[in-house]
């Protein structure tokens, strides 16, 4: 028992320390292309500027406190305002800025959902758990059901709604010239997905949307993942068949009606949890999480 007291407190020390601190922040870019860079602090989610003679144009803001850093990050690459602010989905950590960047005179735009979780508006969607109020300044004002395309900078960015992903109101954005893609959290470099499904996430969704877009892509896209480092086609591929593997796993067990700690004592995530199992979700969590949906689709 002491023992693991002990662990414990050793556990959670580590936590707060490795708990990156926002006062301190600062904004790495890291250049993809002239037109296109990656702004990125570990804390929050990965930005992505598009610039050039059409504009500035961010995808995803992070936390308020940042948006002065982020800011000025952007004018050192390209002088001038944010002609236009995307949100890949609703989560703080990449549209906490929304506000203070619409003041600034970004014009927001997201898809239907995202703005319907800012505004609590339950015609369209479910509560989250705990809803806090958002400031309407921080709603986008426009928005779509399944996507657009924008033609600015000489790129085409193809923005593509997947449902019930990560959350209900996730899109993805590919460059189509450079071959680019911004996931948002539906992808993160070795690690295994959050499944929001408090927002309206799921696994087989999140499995839709990693074959679709590995469908778009080739060996030689550029992916900005939600967190994390630039990654790759087969980065994608790899994390997406595990999930795969593990949900056709649990399927079967629910199948055969075992317990979830039948199934939890079955480890079936252990050969996963070295490669993916770096982030906050572990591959029991992940268990937890394609049972509960698994039995609900009984
Ligand atoms: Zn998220």
């Amino acid at each position: 028992m002491k023992n693991s007291i002990f662990l414990l407190i050793i556990a959670l020390s580590f936590r707060a320390m490795a708990q990156p601190n926002i006062e301190n922040a600062s904004i790495s870019t890291i250049k993809i292309k002239n037109h296109i860079h990656l702004l990125q602090w570990e804390g929050a989610g990965n930005m992505m500027l598009l610039s050039g003679k059409d504009g500035n144009i961010l995808v995803d803001d992070q936390f308020a406190p940042l948006s002065e850093k982020i800011n000025a990050a952007v004018q050192a690459v390209s002088k001038g305002p944010i002609r236009f602010l995307f949100n890949t989905h609703y989560h703080g950590d990449h549209s906490g800025g929304n506000e203070n960047f619409a003041k600034m005179g970004a014009v927001i735009f997201a898809h239907e959902n995202v703005r319907a979780r800012m505004a609590l508006d339950s015609t369209k969607i479910r509560f989250r758990q705990k809803p806090k109020p958002t400031p309407e300044a921080a709603w986008p004002v426009i928005t779509y059901k399944e996507g657009m395309t924008l033609h600015l900078n000489g790129e085409d960015v193809i923005i593509f709604h997947v449902d019930n992903a990560h959350t209900d109101g996730d899109v993805l954005f590919y460059l189509l010239q450079s071959n680019v893609l911004h996931t948002g959290d539906c992808f993160m470099k070795g690690r295994f997905p959050f499944i929001d499904n408090n927002s309206g996430g799921s696994v087989d969704g999140w499995l839709n949307a990693a074959s679709r877009a590995l469908t778009l892509i080739d060996e030689e896209t550029v992916i900005i993942p939600g967190h994390g480092d630039l990654a790759n086609k087969k980065d994608y591929r790899a994390a997406r068949d595990a999930v795969m593997t593990l949900r056709d796993a649990v399927r079967k067990e629910v199948k055969a009606n075992t317990s979830l700690d039948g199934i939890l004592a079955k480890n079936l995530a252990k050969d996963y949890d070295t490669t993916f199992g770096s982030g906050f979700i572990k591959g029991d969590a992940l268990i937890r999480t394609i049972y509960i949906e698994q039995v609900n689709k009984k």
